[in-house]
């Protein structure tokens, strides 16, 4: 037997109400539910009701809506659109429901499927775009599960670029033919440099992006989207990064990333691994810069995924100045940095009211020369310092410090694969950190954070970092909260 998909009982349509009488009988909570639903269209909404709840009767007001407050009667549903019946009294509801009918106007009765002839969805609103969300009635948790998920993948201006849309049909069909042309210039419309201006709040810019879009035929330049991919776990990722991916025509992750968040990028999005593990450089910065002005003058949406923050250590720097030189339009979506990943798997407190209120991020490969560098003097001072690829110099980071005069007591947190399910926390004191350069059985990433707003960390689950049971850290009671 062949399969068949199975039939819907309720057929989702677009229904017009511009300007036409939807009518809710009701005083209630039910009432003031379909009326914020129905308030998100541009219908004219009535309100029956003799008695109406605070809550109603102050959304009313605010939102200018008429107010019927007579007792009901079936000449308050002429000319409507649409019915609802609210009244959470079972008879008054069916007298309603019998008179809609009878007037040839559709209604909806709450909590009584049985008696509806249309169902309300659960509605994603991106005016003109619209999405619905129906379960027949099997379940409102579902459609508000279904409607959030939509909800965080839709930018917030894509209605503002469907109206934008709409205003250049027209203007699009006499000056491109049918066919490809015309479907590319739609695709980089919604997904290029006018989507791009829309998504930053700039609805000019936008339209003046499309119309060069369109002179040029359609023929964009690339753009290259510096992205932060966050410190390994994919759902540490931006919903703008996430977007972005979906809409990659080429991805460049370096080695850091994990393969499940390149994963995330278009399915034939061309991927292409530009290595930098410590000690194995497959492609050199040179080359990378390079590769992008290439793809980017090809007219390629590039997203350039880097591990936790693109700015942080990232070598941002340099392919953006590439990209400018080379006059190739480019954007930067921050990620989360390894530091503040670090951090949240050891519920460490970065600022620490009463001891702590500054920040360093370093290397420790700065240490080499014979003065002592700016951020060492800061973690004199109290600061807390984070420090990146910081395992191959752990002791020379602990000597300098101590010698700088930091107290070798000073607390000392280390997180390898930090978000990563495979991760592992260590705990000690400035003194044990040299031990970190020793440990062989730490492969991953390492994060090194130190300074006296560690002891406020959570250490339970931790190991100790000198291979030896060290001294916990100050206790956290004894701390300050944070404010
Ligand atoms: N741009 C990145 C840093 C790149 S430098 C960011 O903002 O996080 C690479 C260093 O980052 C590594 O040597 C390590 O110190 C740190 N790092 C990156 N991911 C990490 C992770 N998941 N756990 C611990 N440290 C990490």
């Amino acid at each position: 037997m062949p399969q068949t998909t199975p039939k819907l009982n309720a057929f989702p349509v677009f229904m017009r109400v511009e300007g036409r009488p939807v009518v809710i009988v009701g005083g209630g909570e039910e009432a003031l539910a379909k009326a914020r639903l129905i308030a998100q269209s541009s219908a004219d909404i009535r309100i029956v009701a003799e008695m109406v709840a605070p809550d109603l009767l102050a959304w009313i007001a605010a939102n200018e809506v008429s107010h019927i407050a007579g007792p009901y009667e079936t000449s308050r549903l002429e000319g409507a659109a649409l019915v609802f019946a609210a009244s959470g009294e079972e008879e008054l509801d069916r007298r309603v429901v019998s008179d809609a009918r009878r007037l040839g106007i559709l209604v909806n009765a709450v909590d009584r499927p049985e008696l509806c002839d249309f169902f309300t969805p659960a509605l994603v609103n991106r005016a003109p775009v619209a999405i619905a969300v129906g379960t027949e009635g099997a379940g409102p948790v579902l459609a508000q599960m279904i409607r959030a998920r939509i909800d965080w993948m839709l930018s917030p201006s894509l209605g503002s670029l469907a109206s934008l849309a709409a205003s250049l049909r027209g203007t699009a069909e006499s000056l491109l033919p049918k066919g490809n042309a015309r479907r590319r210039f739609w695709r980089d419309f919604f997904t290029g440099a006018p989507a791009r201006a829309a998504e930053a709040g700039r609805v000019a810019e936008a339209h003046d992006k499309a119309i060069d879009l369109l002179l040029s035929g359609a023929k964009t330049g690339g753009h290259i989207a510096l992205v932060g991919a966050g410190p390994g776990a994919e759902d540490l990722l931006t919903l703008r990064a996430q977007r972005l991916l979906m809409e990659a025509d080429a991805i460049l992750y370096d080695a850091l990333v994990p393969e499940p968040v390149v994963a995330m990028g278009r399915r034939d999005a061309e991927r292409i691994s530009v290595g930098k593990r410590k000690g194995c450089h497959s492609k050199t910065q040179a080359e990378i810069n390079a590769l992008l002005v290439r793809l980017g003058r090809a007219g390629k949406r590039v997203v350039r995924l880097k591990s936790g923050d693109p700015l942080v250590f990232g070598r941002a720097g340099e392919e953006m100045a590439a990209l400018r030189d080379a006059g190739i339009s480019y954007e930067v979506v921050p990620g989360v940095t390894a530091a503040f990943a670090a951090a949240a798997d050891f519920e460490l407190p970065l600022t620490l009211r009463g001891i702590t209120s500054s920040m360093v991020f370093t290397t420790g490969h700065d240490l080499k020369g014979s003065t002592l560098p700016d951020w060492a003097r800061l973690a004199v001072s109290g600061a807390t310092v984070a420090v990146y690829m910081g395992r191959s110099v752990a002791a020379e980071v602990a000597e300098r410090l101590i010698a700088a005069g930091l107290s070798p007591d000073t607390a000392v947190a280390v997180v390898e694969n930090a978000s990563l399910s495979g991760r592992r926390r260590f705990h000690g004191t400035l003194a044990d950190l040299p031990s970190l350069e020793q440990r062989i059985d730490l492969s991953g990433p390492v994060m090194t954070i130190i300074g006296d707003a560690v002891a406020g960390a959570n250490f339970a689950g931790s190991e100790p970092l000198a291979g030896r049971r060290s001294a916990m850290p100050t206790s956290v009671g004894t701390m300050p909260t944070d404010a």
